[in-house]
């Protein structure tokens, strides 16, 4: 079976794209879906499910087959996850997302081989969970502005500071976290860090109230003295930068291919909606003004959805820049809000309530302009590539 978005055929992936696509499908329905209210009053994915998606083989796709993963490092596998996860809800491929497309690319490509031994089988296993640590308080957009800091004691560091808005922050075993380790009149030094679940002087937050995405935990997370050992610095001291941007087209194609896939789902449900709804005697959708809508949802979602997959295509070629990645996390951001709005919509009353999907999506969708680097920020990153830098 091809992947379609639409009824439109898309060409990037090939049968074992497909049959990886199988699989993840039968675990949202199989785990996911049954327990999705259950997942939603707790506020977090259950370690159950995560050590189901494990046995499944769905966390540790670029983990060396050697340490328990299936060592293939092809982003089409990443982006089927996502848009099968996506479709079930954002959540989903947020939680699960940011431990294999935004934290694996660190633990694959910037650790030590004793690093790997000792956390790549429990990243793929789902013994152990991770999130990324960058933001804090006073640093979001502005990276270079964070204060959390780490100071060298003898092979250790010691760390002092606090960060917020952490995705699986409330129960990741393993959170890479970004300080400031000051090297004399360097503003941009940053280092990377494994902080670990159970480092003394490591604490957390409770779970934060969002408006949307509630099968998430989100949480702030701080550090008092906290010792860290030398051997759990990711990457080189003082390149945390460096490192940070290495993996960005990655992480934000990653989060533009989910947001399209939850357009789409939301637009799949609506189309049947707008067929089987009647209102004056008609189908909903044969009003000219929805049908318009819904041809311009259609529309959109589909000249994304090709955009999308360009960008797939030269990621896996090694060839994606930053600033392709950059359009695509705006326009599809912009699109999944434009065509969840419709939905919502074109559903009435109903696209209001809670028990209604596209009532939930539309409030899980409005982060995606803000997170992963806001849309503003994403086309500072286009205009600059265009050669208009800032005048400051
Ligand atoms: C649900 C959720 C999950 C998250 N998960 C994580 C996570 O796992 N790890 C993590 O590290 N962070 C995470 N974040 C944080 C997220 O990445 C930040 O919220 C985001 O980068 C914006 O930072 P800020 O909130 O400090 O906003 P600010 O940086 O204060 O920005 C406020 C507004 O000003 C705009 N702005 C800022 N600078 C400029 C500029 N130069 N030009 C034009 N406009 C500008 C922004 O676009 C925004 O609209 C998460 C956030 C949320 C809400």
């Amino acid at each position: 079976m091809a992947a379609q978005t639409l009824g439109m055929d898309r060409d990037c992936f090939e049968d074992e794209h497909e049959w990886f696509r199988e699989t993840v499908a039968g675990f949202v329905a199989r785990e996911l879906m049954p327990r999705r209210e259950e997942i939603r009053e707790q506020r977090a994915i259950p370690r159950e499910l995560w050590l189901q998606a494990g046995r499944q083989g769905l966390l540790g796709i670029g983990v060396p087959a050697e340490l328990g993963g299936a060592g293939v490092r092809d982003a089409r596998f990443n982006a089927v996850m996502q848009e099968e996860l996506a479709r079930a809800g954002m959540a989903y491929a947020s939680c699960f997302g940011i431990h294999t497309d935004v934290v694996a690319p660190y633990l694959l490509d910037l650790t030590t081989d004793a690093q790997q031994q000792r956390w790549l089988p429990r990243f793929a296993s789902g013994e152990m969970t991770t999130a990324i640590g960058m933001t804090e308080a006073g640093a979001g957009s502005d990276l270079a502005a964070i204060a959390t800091t780490a100071t060298p004691d003898g092979d250790d560091w010691i760390v002092n500071g606090s960060k917020t808005f952490i995705t699986n922050g409330y129960s990741a075993d393993l959170i890479v976290v970004a300080a400031r380790t000051p090297t004399e009149g360097e503003r941009r030094s940053i280092t990377l860090l494994a902080i670990e679940a159970g480092m003394a002087g490591f604490s957390r937050g409770r779970k934060l109230d969002k408006i949307g995405q509630h099968e998430s935990d989100t949480a702030e997370l701080f550090f008092e003295e906290v010792r860290v050992p030398g051997e759990n610095v990711i990457g080189e001291v003082g390149q945390g930068f460096r490192h940070m941007t290495h993996a960005l087209a990655t992480e934000r194609l990653s989060a533009a291919i989910a947001n399209l896939a939850h357009a789409v789902a939301n637009l799949e449900i609506t189309l049947t909606y707008a067929a089987e709804r009647k209102a004056f005697g008609r189908p909903i959708g044969s009003f000219q003004h929805n049908r318009f809508k819904l041809a311009e949802a259609v529309t959109e979602a589909q000249v994304a959805q090709t955009y999308l997959d360009r960008c797939l295509t030269a990621q896996v070629a090694d060839k994606l820049s930053v600033e392709d990645a950059a359009k695509a996390k705006w326009w599809s951001a912009e699109v999944q809000d434009r065509v969840i709005d419709t939905c919502v919509q074109i559903h009435g009353g109903y696209g209001y309530m809670e028990e209604y999907d596209v009532a939930r999506a539309w409030a899980d969708a409005r982060v995606t302009r803000i997170w992963a680097g806001s849309n503003e920020i994403m086309k500072e990153i286009i205009g600059r590539s265009l050669g208009f830098g800032d005048p400051r």
